[in-house]
């Protein structure tokens, strides 16, 4: 539900919405070429980048809504685009 305003009234509500549905492309992170720059995790918008115990960039399908930031944004091209099967 949209309310007046587009306020947020509940802390951490924006959770519930899952914006990966909006794909067209989806980026596919390849580990072995990362050079852990973290720029990936600093310009993702949806903060759908994390990195997991073993130092491994994952991305979250759920919420990544497609951008394609992250790609553009890596200086060794460790992320590339697949179109979207729906
Ligand atoms: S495509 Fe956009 S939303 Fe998805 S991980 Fe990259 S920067 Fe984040
Ligand atoms: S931007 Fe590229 S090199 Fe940097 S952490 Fe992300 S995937 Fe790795």
């Amino acid at each position: 539900m949209v309310t007046i305003g587009a306020i947020i009234y509940e802390p951490g509500s924006s959770i519930k919405n899952k914006t990966g549905s909006w794909r067209t492309f989806r980026p596919v992170l390849d580990n072995e070429k990362c050079v852990k720059c973290e720029n990936c995790y600093i310009f993702c918008p949806e903060g759908c980048i994390q990195e997991d115990e073993n130092g491994d960039f994952k991305i979250d399908y759920d919420y990544c809504k497609g951008c394609l930031i992250c790609m553009n944004e890596c200086p060794v091209n460790a992320i590339t685009k697949v179109r979207e099967e729906k």
